[in-house]
């Protein structure tokens, strides 16, 4: 058989520990045999991110704006325990963090629906996708303990020197205050972001905020979103058949515990933080959870929810037998063939992702699977197999899709 050939190569970006054998155990059964990987590699590993100073991660990111596709595996974000680990000169920022600032953009989280796997919540029957703003709002606010009486306000000073203020509130006794902040050149390509995605997946996308509320500060967003619907999306979302609509974020709480799911659901960077929580829990496991960076540029970086998985890598270091879940991986690449394939024009590639995102959901829904989703199916008497073994099970279904 031919392997299928790729025109514009692939951001490959490599990981650390559990995730960075199977990255390479996915390549090895389920991609090359099929495709002429045409990727540019560079390897985050936090040896080699160490090594260049962190510089592969910006370079891994400029590549990502040249080709527009990039895949990546879990990486290690430091803290003092990895610093004697790998005897790290600095302790390197998250290269997710380092990405999403020179891509901008929003991270979309699906969940991977198979059978066996149910949600808990029982009239969910399609993924609820998150779409969460990464930047501003809490995670960049100032904060202050007050400890007695006295005013406290905010201020506006504008370049001429003028001055704008409003009181927060005029203490009695102790208290607490929190000033944050969002900018609207960041809500205007979150609200892009969100938009190209429902086109790009033929998905409803609903925005909610508490705008009652906060008049001001929510409102924006609010407003933001529905302004660049007016005038770039709304023709674009009737002629695919979706829609756009905005409500109250307790209202839309209700509503999603009440659907069958196949929206994407906006969420401020908080909201997103704990409904991505809830949602993922919700749908059984964080190993069955895709990610994707998407810039208002049009860029894509595909990956997988999880992190490295590192207690099933000390296990393996010590010859252990391990069982960790590829799926999430597995789908990374998939997304990034497949829109590789879309830009591109090579059906092949495309009908490939397919195949394989089909042959790994029918595995599992034939009772081969890893050990986290044996504890947690509905299917009878599920054969619990190694990393490698489920791996290579999906290959098999790859060559012989009709096997059951
Ligand atoms: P983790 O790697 O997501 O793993 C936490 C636990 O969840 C595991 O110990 C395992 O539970 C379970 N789990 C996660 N993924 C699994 C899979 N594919 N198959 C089976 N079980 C899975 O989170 P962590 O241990 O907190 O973080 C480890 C490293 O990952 C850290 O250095 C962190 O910085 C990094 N991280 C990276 C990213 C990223 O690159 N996007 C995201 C998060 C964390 P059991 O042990 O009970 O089996
Ligand atoms: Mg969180």
């Amino acid at each position: 058989m031919e392997k299928i050939k790729m025109t514009t190569p692939i951001v490959e970006m490599d990981g650390d520990e559990m995730t960075r054998i199977l990255w390479k155990m996915i390549k090895d059964h389920l991609l090359e045999p099929y495709i002429e990987l045409n990727t540019e590699y560079y390897d985050l590993g936090l040896e080699h991110r160490n090594e260049t100073d962190d510089q592969v991660t910006i370079d891994s990111a400029n590549a990502t704006k040249k080709y527009k596709v990039a895949v990546k595996c879990a990486t290690i974000t430091p803290n003092a325990a990895r610093m004697t680990e790998y005897n790290l000169k600095e302790m390197w920022k998250s290269p997710n963090g380092t990405i999403r600032a020179i891509l901008d953009g929003t991270v979309f989280r699906a969940p991977i629906v198979v059978k066996g796997i149910e949600p808990y919540v029982r009239n969910w029957k399609k993924p609820i996708t998150i779409a969460r703003h990464a930047y501003g709002d809490v995670y960049k606010a100032s904060e202050l303990k007050i400890p007695g009486a006295g005013k406290a306000e905010l201020v506006y000073t504008a370049k001429d020197g003028s001055e704008t203020r409003e009181l927060i509130h005029d203490f009695d006794g102790p208290g607490i205050i929190q000033g944050m902040h969002n900018i609207n050149q960041s809500i205007e390509s979150f609200a892009r972001s969100c938009f190209n995605y429902a086109l790009d997946t033929k998905q409803d996308l609903w925005f909610a905020s508490k705008d009652t509320i906060s008049k001001k500060y929510d409102h924006t967003f609010k407003d933001i979103f529905q302004d660049i619907f007016d005038a770039e999306y709304k023709e674009k979302f009737e002629k695919a058949g979706i829609v756009y609509f905005y409500t109250l974020i307790d209202d839309a709480v209700a509503r999603v515990m009440k659907s069958e799911g196949g929206y994407i659901w906006a969420c401020k960077n908080y909201d997103g933080d704990v409904m991505s929580d809830m949602v993922s829990s919700a749908f059984g496991s964080l190993a069955m959870m895709t990610s994707v960076l998407v810039s208002p540029d049009g860029f894509y970086e595909y990956e997988a929810a999880h992190g490295t998985v590192q207690r099933h890598y000390y296990k393996h270091l010590k010859g252990e037998e391990t069982s960790t879940n590829s799926v999430a991986t597995i789908f990374a690449w998939t997304g990034a063939l497949r829109k590789r394939g879309e830009l591109d024009g090579n059906q092949e590639l495309m009908e490939f992702a397919d195949r394989l995102e089909k042959a790994t959901v029918d595995t599992i829904e034939s009772g081969e699977m890893t050990k986290d989703l044996a504890l947690i199916t509905s299917i009878k008497n599920p054969t619990v197999l190694n990393s490698e073994d489920f791996i290579k099970a999906i290959a098999k279904r790859l060559q012989f899709p009709a096997v059951k």
